[in-house]
């Protein structure tokens, strides 16, 4: 009899494939290992164990694994059921999800770059001959593919050898030299919680007796840990005045318990010693609605005013979990996952608490997994949209905060998935509760609610009873009229800003772009210089004189006279971040003001030094992108100015509305969020627009009806589906051909289902390629599965095609 297994391949592959196994190896093997496998002519990957079976694929030749490469499954049964879902909804292969989840150092294959890791020093003494040839062939070459490292050992099996000089850190992934950030760590000791009762600490003093240094230590920590505070081994070492010895004895002993953990630089220090808060009735309140959906087995959708204290609802929903020895995962917008809230949550649950972050190295990403998958503890797993894929056990409670944000959502690549409704599946599939956290609900999440699909629980008072920010709307129109502005800030701004300062206050500005002026316009003959790869205009940025495309990164000096024309009066138009910096510098020289957009936060570490800036006082203003909105929570902040509300209510997207809507009600929350009531003023030419007259008395539920009305009169979500198909292609004509054909197929679609297109977006050429969108728009009496099954057909029959060989297609369900 033989064995057989089939295995994920991380590739866009519409099917598992099947390797032959030895007996032994099958009875060695388990789902969600991972082994080594050939695939193509010469290419070997990474693959997941899906199952054992005996009968041989009919129609292809089957191969023999090349390794195993773990002792215990990498990926959860669950795990794979989870990400079989994601593909099935969003219409990509199990294999995209699977690389999307797996951190790159769990994938070793063919193309992997591998270097010498240049912080080690290696002794040769140490080197077997392989691991001596594979640096060798390192010191004449900056870089080996794996494929190489196969050709000089001249055998296949290259990748036992290779993770064991990675484990050893001889050697590093190409991936990591761009993450060189790494977080500084303290090594944090507590005694094991199990002498926290006194009777076994009282035992353990006592029979120590003979070992007065380790005694004293003892007791050393046990004071320094009372009030539950953190305590440093370097500070238990200075305390107790004993050497490292000591300590590692008791660590040995497994009385204490030592663990490695990255800083945050910033803020810690001020949570230091802070205990649980007591919650205000209206949270209390609020937490026992929370439960009660629970109990129902509601997803639940937190309604809470901007400074509520959702935060504070969130660390008692977590400690309850934790304490039952549960998993939690708290869900975040990237950019929100700021130090601030990091330390926050450690304050509480110490490390307890990982942080799942893009902006981390391979080997922490590594780490994280590694721990959520043993579980050998309960963890509170922080993290951006990927920590959704994680090996969870007993994960039973998720939070998805600022549910409303675009960025939960994956537009490139496959899987193309919504972190936020992948959370509510997941939820269902681990019995696991979810909570939805929002100042500002999307549409959807709260159309929920309106149908009974969501429970609902609003909080509509700040913490400590602060009154909402007021917030006024400035006609700019009528202020140019009257001579009263000065740059892109008008007299009563300017005047507001004058009294923050002189408070000692803070002041925060909002402009939604970022540059100097986005773009330079001649005034003889109107041309203004276009990306050459791009169909967009360039940003000038003023610091550095240059011309930027903010799509491809393309940059350029600024040029003397028109491109064009050769006019010298070259003029910029529409205004950015970067220019209300020069304006305050001359408005305000007194005063320092930051910046924060993604010009100023490339670093890894640029937006923690910003908001230090902030909470040290450092800095009088701050002026930025839609990045200011994001869950920051400064002391300080008095007044909120939004330069220009213009640019927001005139995007091209059905969402423009609701998402003007939620930006300035959240960057107005930023203001007053202790003891004195904030101000917003909110500059505009169109100071009569709903949208901004609703944001001014905060009227989400009029907003909300308005918004929702017209989805309904100009059929989009949450009453139709979408599903978007973008083809791109270097050559124009190609493009909308292929777009047209696709059209064409799909017009025996079922009967109501619309097919729209093909049509070139806003920006018909991005870095060369051009772009053709169609849509498809389907009522809720569809069966989306059967819809999403065609266009897969489709898509099968168009990539048969050979005329459309260049052409790429991408599909992306729900694509807003
Ligand atoms: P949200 O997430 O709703 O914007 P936060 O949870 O950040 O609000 O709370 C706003 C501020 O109020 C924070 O600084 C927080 O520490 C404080 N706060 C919230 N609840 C309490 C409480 N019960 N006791 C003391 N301070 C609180
Ligand atoms: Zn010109
Ligand atoms: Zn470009």
């Amino acid at each position: 009899m033989s064995h057989y297994i089939d295995v994920i391949i991380p590739l866009p592959l519409e099917r598992l494939f099947a390797y032959r196994v030895t007996a032994a190896e099958a009875d060695f093997l388990r789902p969600g290992m991972r082994v080594a496998v050939p695939f193509g002519k010469s290419k070997i990957y990474t693959a997941i164990v899906h199952h054992l079976h005996q009968s041989p694929p009919l129609n292809y030749e089957v191969k023999d694994i090349e390794l195993i490469v773990d002792e215990q499954p990498t990926v959860t049964l669950d795990q794979i059921k989870f990400w079989e879902w994601i593909a099935s909804y969003y219409v990509c292969s199990v294999g995209q999800v699977m690389r999307a989840a797996l951190p790159k150092s769990l994938m070793l294959e063919s193309e992997t770059i591998i270097l010498k890791n240049a912080d080690t020093d290696i002794n040769e003494d140490e080197l077997d001959d392989k691991q001596f040839l594979i640096m060798e062939a390192l010191h004449h070459r900056p870089a080996l593919k794996i494929k190489e490292v196969m050709e000089i050992l001249d055998r296949k099996s290259v990748l036992p050898i290779l993770k064991k000089m990675l484990e050893l850190e001889w050697i590093i992934l190409q991936e990591e030299v761009y993450s060189t950030y790494k977080p500084k760590t303290v090594k944090y000791i507590s005694l094991n919680s199990r002498y926290k009762d006194e009777e076994h600490l009282k035992n353990l003093l006592d029979d120590m007796t003979r070992a007065p240094k380790q005694r004293d230590t003892v007791m050393t920590l046990f004071m320094l840990q009372t009030g539950n505070k953190l305590v440093t081994t370097k500070l238990l070492q200075d305390r107790a005045a004993v050497s490292r010895a000591v300590i590692k004895a008791l660590i040995d002993k497994n009385i204490f318990i030592e663990e490695e953990q990255t800083v945050d630089r910033v803020l810690d220090h001020k949570e230091q010693g802070r205990d649980l808060f007591e919650l205000q009735p209206a949270q209390q309140f609020a937490l026992n609605e929370i439960r009660e959906q629970f109990a129902t087995g509601n997803t639940t959708l937190l309604h809470g005013v901007t400074s509520s204290g959702k935060t504070e609802i969130y660390v008692r929903l977590i400690q309850e979990q934790l304490e039952l020895g549960n998993q939690v995962l708290y869900l975040l917008p990237e950019i929100a996952l700021t130090t601030q809230l990091i330390s926050r949550l450690k304050h509480y649950f110490k490390h307890q608490v990982l942080v799942y972050h893009s902006r981390y190295n391979l080997n922490e990403r590594l780490e994280v997994w590694n721990h959520v998958i043993e579980n050998k503890q309960p963890y509170v797993i922080i993290g951006a949209r990927s920590a959704l894929l994680l090996p969870f056990q007993n994960v039973k409670l998720i939070i998805v905060d600022e549910e409303h944000e675009t960025s939960f959502k994956q537009f490139d690549p496959d899987p193309r998935y919504h972190a936020r409704d992948a959370a509510v599946v997941l939820g269902h599939m681990k019995k696991a509760d979810v909570l939805l956290g929002s100042a500002t609900p999307s549409l959807e999440s709260y159309y929920n609610t309106t149908i009974g699909k969501y429970g609902l629980v609003e909080l509509k008072e700040r913490y400590g009873k602060v009154l909402m920010p007021e917030i006024q709307i400035i006609d700019v129109k009528d202020k140019h009229k009257r001579k009263k502005m000065k740059g892109h800030f008008s007299d009563s701004l300017i005047e507001q800003m004058q009294e923050a300062f002189k408070n000692n206050n803070q002041v925060i500005l909002f402009q939604n772009r970022r540059g100097y002026a986005p773009i330079l316009e001649c005034n003889t003959c109107g041309n203004a210089p276009q990306c050459p790869n791009c169909d967009v205009s360039l940003t000038f940025h003023q610091y550095k004189k240059q011309l930027r495309c903010h799509y491809c990164g393309y940059h350029t000096v600024v040029p003397l006279e028109c491109p064009s024309c050769s006019s010298t009066s070259l003029d910029t138009k529409g205004f950015g971040t970067q220019q209300i910096e020069e304006e305050f510098k001359e408005i305000f020289p007194d005063f320092k003001i930051a910046r924060m957009d993604l010009d100023t936060t490339r670093g890894k570490n640029s937006i923690a030094k910003i908001i230090e800036q902030i909470d040290t006082g450092e800095v009088h203003c701050l002026v930025g992108t839609q990045m200011l909105t994001k869950g920051l929570d400064f002391r300080n902040v008095s007044l909120v100015g939004v330069l220009s509300a213009d640019s927001m209510l005139n995007f091209p997207d059905f969402r423009a509305h609701e998402r003007c809507f939620h930006l300035l009600t959240q960057v107005s929350g930023r203001a007053g969020r202790t003891a004195e009531r904030g101000k917003v003023l909110i500059q505009s030419y169109n100071p009569d627009h709903q949208i901004l007259q609703q944001v001014s008395i905060y009227d989400y539920s009029g907003m909300f009806k308005d918004q929702l009305e017209d989805r309904y009169q100009f059929k989009y979500p949450p009453y139709q589906r979408l599903i978007r198909l973008t083809f791109k292609n270097r050559d124009y004509n190609k493009t909308l051909q292929a777009g047209q054909w696709f059209v064409n197929a799909l017009n025996q679609i079922e009967h109501g289902v619309e097919v729209l297109g093909p049509e070139f977006p806003a920006v018909a050429r991005i870095r060369n390629l051009y772009q053709v969108h169609v849509m498809v728009k389907m009522g809720k009496q569809h069966h989306p599965n059967t819809i999403k099954d065609y266009i897969r057909k489709v898509k099968r029959s168009f990539e048969s095609i050979k005329g459309f060989n260049s052409v790429r297609c991408n599909i992306d369900v729900d694509c807003y």
